[in-house]
């Protein structure tokens, strides 16, 4: 068997195609129409949230919670240095300053706690990033962000479906953001995102800024076509709009594909925890931890693993599942200071040890939802004859 990392992203079922391929023929206009209405009806009703809108992807969506977060020159804003590139990228852009928390070491995600280290008179964003499905603390960074006054943005990427005591992720911030990448839980062909916003004047302006400013005439007009067809105006002083709309056929897909994704979250849930229940007679690997009241959706399988015991890295063990049973397991996410764009752009300085320490003792195994039981199998049994090959003798 041969295993890679990211493997086949998603597996459409006939319905879902059906569906596809109805918009794509019917969709009259092919943007901006009844199935993108529908979907973020669809997606606000999954949420339990008022105002959703869909979009080309999460980066765009963090791009808009960027500019709703009025973040400036001269701000600042926090970022766990742990996650993937996009989480940063859209503030980078406002020119705002950069500060890297750290994360907890057993959940592997950023806390107030690091957050609360950071915090200056600056500081007005934070970015909290739920990586590989699980949710950071939100009532402790939303009561941290009260305190303070922080604008907060969740980006929930990697987390759809996740939950903290009954509420899921996207709904605490004053902003989340979903991405439905090819590779995340749930993809509209590839690309496709929303964000959701508490602030009903907030959303007000984000149809304007997702589409080049565009909107009806309110006035009455004698002839449809004077002075145009549409009017375009300026939601944020000093902002120029972007088009980051999502097209028909990938909301008609959302809306099908949204239907089973508590079911598909279940299969990965299901397996995560048979993994690391099996896993546990080595204690020098180690998962996120799952404290009470959260749910992980598992989005990837991450681990730590501890081999110097043994005179042993997590190279060794990655080499070992490829070398010896083709399987492409890889390590993720580089922190992100330590990324040349990041350091030319002057955000290369960062006091995080966790992270650090994370960074270079992980291993992301292949876990995508459309292996099979037998490739799933394989991946544990081979992972725990490396791991007893690592230990060469030792108990
Ligand atoms: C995938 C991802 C993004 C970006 O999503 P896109 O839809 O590809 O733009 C942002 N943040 C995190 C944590 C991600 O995993």
């Amino acid at each position: 068997m041969t295993i890679n990392w990211s493997g086949r992203a998603f597996d459409y079922n006939d319905e879902e195609i059906a569906v596809l391929v109805e918009a794509a023929r019917h969709a009259d206009p092919l943007t901006q129409g009844k199935y993108l209405e529908q979907f973020q009806k669809d997606f606000s009703a999954y949420l339990g949230v008022k105002n959703c809108f869909a979009v080309a992807n999460a980066t765009n969506g963090l791009d808009l919670a960027a500019i709703l977060s009025g973040l400036k020159k001269g701000d600042e804003v926090i970022l766990p240095g742990h996650t993937f590139c996009a989480s940063a990228i859209p503030f980078g852009r406002t020119g705002a300053k950069i500060k890297w928390a750290d994360i907890d070491p057993e959940t592997r995600l950023i806390s107030a706690e690091s957050i609360e280290k950071l915090i200056t008179k600056k500081t007005k964003v934070v970015v909290p990033v739920h990586l590989y499905g699980l949710m950071a603390d939100m009532k402790a960074i939303m009561a941290l962000a009260r305190k303070y006054n922080l604008f907060v943005i969740e980006d929930c990427a990697q987390s759809i479906g996740a939950e903290l005591s009954g509420k899921k992720a996207g709904t605490f911030g004053d902003c989340g953001v979903f991405s439905f990448h090819g590779q995340k839980n749930l993809t509209t062909l590839g690309e496709g995102g929303t964000i959701v916003v508490k602030s009903a004047a907030l959303a007000a302006k984000i149809p304007g800024l997702r589409h080049n400013g565009a909107r009806p005439y309110t006035q009455k007009r004698e002839h449809y076509w004077i002075p145009a067809m549409s009017n375009v105006d300026l939601d944020i002083e000093g902002v120029w709009p972007y088009n980051f709309c999502l097209s028909e056929p990938q909301s008609a897909l959302a809306s099908a594909v949204l239907k089973r994704l508590d079911s598909m979250n279940d299969k990965r849930i299901a397996r995560a925890e048979y993994f690391r229940k099996e896993l546990e007679e080595f204690p020098e690997i180690s998962f996120q931890k799952v404290r009470k009241g959260y749910k992980h959706i598992y989005h990837l399988l991450s681990a730590k693993y501890d081999g110097k015991i043994f005179g042993k890295s997590n190279n060794d063990l990655i080499k070992s599942l490829f070398y010896e049973y083709n399987i492409k397991a890889i390590v993720q996410y580089y922190p992100l200071y330590r990324y040349p764009l990041f350091q030319k752009m002057g955000f290369g300085k960062a006091n995080c040890p966790n992270t650090d320490e994370f960074y270079d003792n992980m291993i992301s195994f292949p876990f995508h939802l459309w292996m099979s039981d037998d490739e799933f199998s394989y991946i544990l049994e081979s992972t725990k004859k490396a791991l007893k090959t690592l230990r060469g003798g030792k108990k």
